[in-house]
């Protein structure tokens, strides 16, 4: 089921609030955090707080975004409480509800002013440790004229 929504979502925008990533999925590949376009499976009722493999519960959004959601939840619930039963359940319903909500453009972010703003300046971070398309096309053609500058001197010196 995983694999028909990942291939579902190729060349589709990622669903999540203040993301506008288009998503591609390549079939039988493995990937990590270096490929923050690629379509993942989001549980939309996170594994760990009981969400299970049913479509209901399965959405393609972005390995970024899918990173982030999962690091908030550990780093601001589990690893605050020393775990997820000791999450007080207040709490984890309101980031149940968040997740649920962010996963989508219509999302209020005044309904939840402290996690939207984890999720933005995680989600900013992130962005800028990556070379966006015109950043790499500008270096890929800064070392094509560095080879091709190196080429000349070789050709000179030899003739
Ligand atoms: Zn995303």
């Amino acid at each position: 089921m995983s694999r028909e929504i990942k291939s579902a979502a190729h060349g589709k925008t990622c669903p999540v609030a203040f993301c506008n990533q288009v998503m591609e999925h390549r079939e039988g590949q493995g990937f990590g955090h270096e490929r923050p376009e690629a379509a993942t499976v989001d549980h939309r009722l996170p594994q760990s707080l009981g969400g299970v493999n049913e479509k209901w519960c399965l959405l393609a959004i972005c390995n970024d975004c899918n990173r982030i959601l999962g690091q908030i939840l550990n780093e601001r619930y589990f690893q605050v409480y020393g775990g997820v039963i000791d999450v007080p359940f207040r709490k984890l319903k309101k980031y149940v509800d968040f997740q649920y909500k962010i996963s989508s453009k219509s999302f209020n972010e005044e309904e939840f002013s402290d996690l939207t703003e984890w999720f933005k300046t995680k989600k900013k971070r992130s962005s800028q440790s990556f070379l966006n398309e015109s950043e790499v096309g500008e270096s890929r053609s800064l070392v094509g004229s560095l080879v091709s500058e190196a080429r000349d001197m070789v050709e000179e010196v030899i003739s």
